[in-house]
């Protein structure tokens, strides 16, 4: 099935991330930050890790909570290894993705497993919708070879983390707010089509190379939010010199966001309640 669009969606912006020190002193880019939470709805975070130093990733992040949320975890390369308090433990190497909803609160710790080399990925927040805030902790790990992939006439290899593209399902789907995260690699020369509805909010990031977006240039290491022109019907990438993104969109639930760090409620009285729970030690242990 193709998914050739008619009218593409314009850039409303590109722009850089921020650099941040997070967890016990990992370098980040923060591509999207708290300002764009409304705009980039469902969508409260996106970092990006990527370094061959070892000082700027070995730290990890040791034992924190999170409430309210879902957090997807995609390994571009290395290896991190997870555990929480519901028990679970998992190695998430090159290639995999994990997927975690903290529902009601879990608390968990994501480490490196190696002392060198490179160390690359991307986590993502997805807001959870009032009625499933507090909804039951659960996490999958999918390695690299469970995600589905195809490659197009063009050339173009990607990789389905969630939603559906040309056809392929990929390997997550989340009824409410209908995630795409798609990370695709574009030989020189080739153009990729991705059928989006206009009311979903969306945004890319070049990770690899340079790419263009309605004839408007996303440098490497920059992100670029896709206008929601009404009679669009997607988006189209190309890639004279050849690129490789991260492509993500999804359903706006337009509901109030109230963040305080790994938190994200609807209101205030929510976050001191998740703030208390903690304490008491609601979100239980983790093992180091
Ligand atoms: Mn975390």
């Amino acid at each position: 099935m193709s998914d050739t669009i008619t009218k593409p969606r314009a850039v409303e912006r590109v722009l850089a991330g921020q650099s941040v020190m997070d967890g016990a002193g990992v370098k980040i880019n923060r591509v999207l930050t708290q300002a764009l939470q409304r705009r980039l709805d469902p969508f409260l975070m996106l970092d990006n890790l990527a370094s061959d130093q070892p000082n700027d990733y070995i730290a990890g992040f040791p034992a924190h909570p999170h409430r309210g949320l879902e957090t997807v975890s995609y390994m571009v390369a290395g290896r991190m290894r997870h555990r929480d308090s519901a028990g679970h433990e998992g190695l998430l190497a090159t290639g995999g993705v994990q997927w975690m909803t903290a529902g009601s609160g879990v608390q968990h710790s994501e480490m490196p497993e190696q002392e060198e080399g490179v160390m690359e990925g991307f986590q993502l927040w997805l807001n959870l919708p009032a009625r499933d805030k507090m909804c039951k902790p659960w996490y999958r790990d999918f390695a690299s070879e469970e995600i589905p992939r195809y490659t197009t006439d063009d050339g173009v290899s990607v990789q389905v983390i969630a939603g559906h593209s040309h056809g392929v399902t990929g390997a997550m789907q989340r009824a409410v707010t209908e995630p795409v995260y798609l990370d695709i690699d574009l030989p020189a020369g080739s153009s990729f089509d991705q059928h989006l509805p206009p009311g979903h909010n969306a945004f890319l990031y070049a990770f690899r190379g340079e790419v263009q977006v309605d004839g408007k240039s996303v440098p490497n290491q920059r992100m670029a939010i896709l206008a929601n022109t009404p009679d669009a019907d997607g988006v189209r990438i190309t890639a004279p010199a050849g690129g490789r993104v991260i492509l993500v969109a999804g359903k706006p639930l337009n509901e109030p966001i109230a963040q305080y760090g790994p938190f994200v409620m609807n209101t205030q009285a929510e976050i001191y309640q998740a703030v208390q729970d903690f304490r008491e030690g609601k979100f239980g242990q983790t093992a180091a």
